[in-house]
């Protein structure tokens, strides 16, 4: 990745997120001179892996939506030539409460009849629900305002769920993977809720076989292939601009590179009010930025255990600590053993437990970011021994990430998980768009439509791309 720099480009991109990535690389198919300047020293963003005494950990992304050859992700690696190779999860997830739980199977259709045995006095609902729902997520990708967009882009998916049913049992259940897109029922857009949910139950969840980073990493190579320059260990620390037309970006080693158009696909707050003089930009827009509210951020614990330990009853999924998904005390924790779907992540048969918990703290409350991270593996680990008892006899490699560790990797506000919460008044026409007040500046990724998660990005990506193609 030795790129044989040149002062002026065709496009200049900002973040190697996997949005910019595949931007990049359509571009750079297209004949396009582009460059990507990274700060990290791995391109991939939230989706990068790192190894440890042989473990190999995911670092953020546990696996991937519409991977399938008919799907967003799929789809676009055929479009670019990328060969790679997925596991598709099956069971799709578990859920888990204090009182029930349920397996999600892999197929949508088997999911519905489970659900309909479960719940016989809802059957009739649940496929009116069902029909609406994959509606809806078809209307999302139509370019135009279709009257699905209309008549949910105001609701919750709370509010979409008590339109169709009164059971509470049954809307927890609809409602427990909520952790996946980032902010409860009540609260989350049903617009964002359904992007997010019929695309794993519909479209499959995925594992990229040797882990996130090959996926990553195999876009980032197709890029090079087709004479894409990616510059790593590079903070974009200016955009230089002259009324609507962004010039130029320095870099912090004071590097200055040119181009006829711009795409970032990092944090807006970053873009228009750090990287930008002041006065460059629109009041208005400035103000509509300052008052958008970022996603949550996640505590993460890493585990490299011995082979001894016996995890294969342990499922993947979420599990909450109480009953009642709509108050504020329900936390979390998203357990996952990627050892069980691709033992090659660990040497000699050893294990990987993976756990993602949502936090209650404040980003701007914590002070002392060391003693917070030690209180939650404490908390983490107390949380596992009720599945496994003896796990710390096990334990060879630990390690664990704060929302301050995802904010230093990727620079995302606060460590936001997802971008913009994906609120009703955050979601959809609602989101930044791609378009900028500058003419050449686009933006591409979760900060951005349709939304988070790695499907929604790489849609993102190949969008503005084709937006910059058509210019
Ligand atoms: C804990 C966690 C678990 C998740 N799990 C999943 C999952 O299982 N499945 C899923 O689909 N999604 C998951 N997500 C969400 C998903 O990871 C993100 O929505 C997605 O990766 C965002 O991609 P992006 O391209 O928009 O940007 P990012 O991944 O945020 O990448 C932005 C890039 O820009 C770089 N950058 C920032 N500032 C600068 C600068 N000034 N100069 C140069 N470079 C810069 C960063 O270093 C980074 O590489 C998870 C997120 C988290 C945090």
């Amino acid at each position: 990745m030795n790129p044989k720099k040149k002062s002026k480009y065709d496009v200049i991109i900002l973040g190697a997120g996997i949005a910019g990535l595949i931007c990049g690389t359509f571009l750079a198919k297209n004949g396009k001179k582009v460059l990507i300047i990274e700060q990290h020293n791995i391109p991939g963003g939230y989706c990068t892996s790192f190894k440890r005494k042989g473990f190999i950990f995911d670092a953020a992304v546990h696996h991937i939506g519409g991977c399938g050859k008919w799907s967003v992700v799929g789809r676009c690696l055929k479009e670019l030539d990328i060969n790679i190779n997925f596991l598709q999860l099956d069971p799709m997830d578990s859920i888990n409460f204090p009182s029930f739980s349920v397996d999600v199977p892999a197929e949508i259709d088997d999911y519905v009849d489970l659900l309909k045995k479960r719940f016989p006095s809802e059957s009739e609902k649940l496929s009116s629900f069902f029909k609406e729902f994959i509606g809806l997520y078809r209307a999302t990708f139509s370019a135009e305002r279709n009257k699905m967009l209309i008549k949910y882009q105001d609701l919750t998916y709370k509010e979409m769920l008590d339109i169709f049913f009164t059971n509470e049992q049954l809307k927890m259940v609809l409602s427990a993977q909520w952790g996946y897109i980032g902010s409860p029922p009540h609260e989350v857009s049903a617009i964002g809720m359904c992007q997010m949910l019929v695309n794993y139950l519909k479209d499959g969840a995925f594992f990229p076989v040797g882990g996130t980073q090959i996926f990553t990493d195999a876009i980032a190579q197709k890029f090079i292939d087709y004479d894409g320059q990616i510059m790593l260990s590079s903070r974009a620390n200016n955009l230089l601009t002259e009324g609507n037309i962004t010039k130029g970006v320095t870099t912090e080693k004071g590097e200055t590179f040119s181009a006829d158009i711009f795409v970032s696909n990092i944090d807006p707050r970053q873009t228009f009010f750090c990287l930008m003089e002041e006065n460059a930009v629109d009041d208005s827009y400035l103000r509509k930025i300052e008052t958008m509210k970022e996603s949550v951020s996640f505590f993460l614990l890493y585990l490299g255990l011995d082979s001894k330990v016996d995890l294969k009853g342990l499922k993947r999924g979420f599990y909450h600590t109480s009953n009642n998904i709509s108050f504020s005390d329900n936390g979390w924790f998203y357990i996952s053993v990627p050892t069980n779907v691709d033992s090659c992540l660990a040497p000699d048969k050893k294990q990987i437990i993976s756990v993602v918990v949502s936090l209650k703290d404040s980003y701007d409350d914590i002070e002392d970011w060391v003693a917070f991270k030690d209180k939650m593996k404490k908390y983490t680990i107390c949380y596992l021994e009720n599945f496994i008892p003896n796990i710390q006899d096990h334990i060879e490699v630990i390690d664990a990430a704060t929302p301050k560790t995802l904010y230093r990797y990727t620079l995302n506000s606060k460590g936001a998980a997802y971008g913009w919460a994906v609120t009703v008044d955050q979601t959809w026409s609602n989101r930044l768009q791609h378009t900028t007040p500058f003419k050449n500046l686009f933006l591409a990724g979760h900060w951005t439509n349709p939304g988070p998660g790695i499907c929604a990005v790489v849609s993102s990506g190949w969008r503005v791309a084709n937006m910059v193609l058509n210019n």
